[in-house]
């Protein structure tokens, strides 16, 4: 190993993580809100795809680069399966030349799941790749903006790849983006995804998008198109009230998760939550390393892999600054709020607010974050404790309807004056006990 990729690593993570985009920005689908299409404009006149000598250099870089015994590799886009198979058998090889002994390599493809093949999934299931599919929801939920190129809709064709995935055992999660079309449907979106696709892994990804000709991060305005931070909070508490009480430990989405390892005291293991960022970055058809997913734009590109080593792409100070920045940019409001140990402000992209004094910094959906976190801070006290007991936090469904139970039993037997068991604070007949 190099003196400079040993110097790097000695002052960076073990670990990072590389969204590779194999084809770049092109895609078979034109969903309305993707934020990825436009960065096509940021390499006029090139075919968009990865060259295998590329492949070989990434692959080989990002595995001497990791310090830890287990590997993801990361494919997105665009549409990565518009490489073709051919492309991710190389991919598959080469990862096997490289490993190092006991060293575990893991796959991930996010996927429209709109050309997927039985041969497509045969290959998945051989190789062990965890598949995103992007689906948000029942048809005409998901058909208002994921429309191909036509503006036809995809409903059926993404089922028809469900489907395959299903058909050959293939693992995959689901990947639900919220907007205006889904936002106010959460129960009927959560079942769906559930009972329906037939999934136990989701993943809710807010839409906010910016209102400009660039698709860069900047400018105040949100799209018609983009969630509200109170529907965002709605969906949320209410997807989390029919979990709470049946799924819990069956059905694994996201947020909760992360929420609930913050109530235990760890770290979230998502960026959005984390206290600073920067270990989530992104690579480019022809090499090119971007700080973020969400930061694909000149400002924000670190160099190329062939002429500087992606070690230390990732440990540059401009990528250490980037990192930091999500954690010293926070705005005083954020820094005083009881939400703060799970939130953390939320994505540095989403800070186009100010706060009630006139700072500026906040995020777009804070009002949605504050009234989820609020909202499940019993019920994730609860399985924090369960946890730290060592009982499954599933018990939480029962514990809380032995709660509700017992609630209700005092609400019975509650004075008219006397202090509404509920804990409002208010009196008994002017909160439960009042009229209808
Ligand atoms: S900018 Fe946002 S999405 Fe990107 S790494 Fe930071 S927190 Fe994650
Ligand atoms: S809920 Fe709002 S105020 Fe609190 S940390 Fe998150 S963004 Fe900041």
């Amino acid at each position: 190993m190099s003196q400079a990729v040993e110097r790097v690593r000695s002052g960076y993570p073990a670990a990072f993580h590389v969204m590779t985009k194999p084809r770049g920005a092109i895609c078979n689908l034109d969903c309305e809100y993707c934020y990825f299409l436009s960065k096509e404009m940021l390499y006029p006149g090139s075919r968009f795809r990865m060259a295998n000598e590329l492949l070989e250099e990434y692959v080989r870089q990002y595995i001497e680069a990791q310090r830890v015994p287990e590997v993801t590799f990361a494919w997105q886009g665009g549409e990565p399966t518009l490489m073709g198979l051919d492309f991710f058998r190389l991919a598959v090889k080469l990862q096997q030349k490289y490993r190092r002994p006991g060293m575990r390599i893991l796959n991930t493809l996010q996927t429209n799941a709109t050309i997927l093949t039985d041969e497509w999934c045969e290959f998945f299931r051989e190789h062990g790749f965890l598949i995103g599919v992007s689906i948000d929801g029942p048809r005409e939920l998901h058909d208002t903006y994921r429309v191909d190129k036509g503006g036809k809709p995809t409903f059926d064709r993404v089922m028809a790849g469900v489907s395959l995935l299903r058909k050959h055992r293939v693992e995959f999660n689901v990947l639900t983006t919220l907007h205006a079309a889904n936002a106010n449907h959460p129960v009927e979106v959560y079942r769906f995804l559930r009972d329906e696709v037939g999934t136990a892994f989701v993943q809710f990804i807010p839409i906010v998008e910016r209102e400009n000709d660039s698709g860069f991060q900047e400018g105040e305005e949100v799209t018609e198109r983009s969630v509200t931070a109170r529907q965002y909070g709605e969906f949320l508490c209410e997807v989390f009230e029919e979990w709470v009480r049946r799924d819990v430990g069956r059905v694994f989405v996201q947020i909760f998760d992360v929420a609930l390892a913050a109530w235990v005291g760890e770290r979230a293991g998502l960026c959005i939550f984390e206290r600073t960022c920067g270990t989530a970055l992104a690579m480019e058809h022809n090499g090119d390393v971007y700080s973020c997913d969400h930061y694909v734009e000149p400002a924000y590109r670190l160099g190329n892999i062939t002429q500087i080593p992606l070690i230390q792409l990732v440990g540059s100070e401009k990528q250490r600054a980037f990192g930091r920045a999500k954690r010293d940019s926070l705005p005083r409001y954020c820094l005083e709020c009881e939400v703060r140990f799970v939130c953390n402000g939320g994505c540095p992209k989403d800070r186009i607010l100010q706060t009630p004094d006139g700072e500026p910094g906040l995020n777009y959906l804070c009002e949605g974050y504050r009234r989820f976190f609020n909202h499940i801070d019993r019920p994730m006290r609860i399985m924090a404790s369960e946890l730290r007991q060592r009982r499954p936090p599933a018990n939480v469904s029962r514990i809380l309807s032995e709660e509700e139970r017992e609630l209700q039993q005092r609400m019975t037997q509650a004075g008219r004056n006397e202090p509404c068991p509920c804990g409002s604070g208010r009196k008994y007949k002017k909160c439960h006990g009042g009229a209808p």
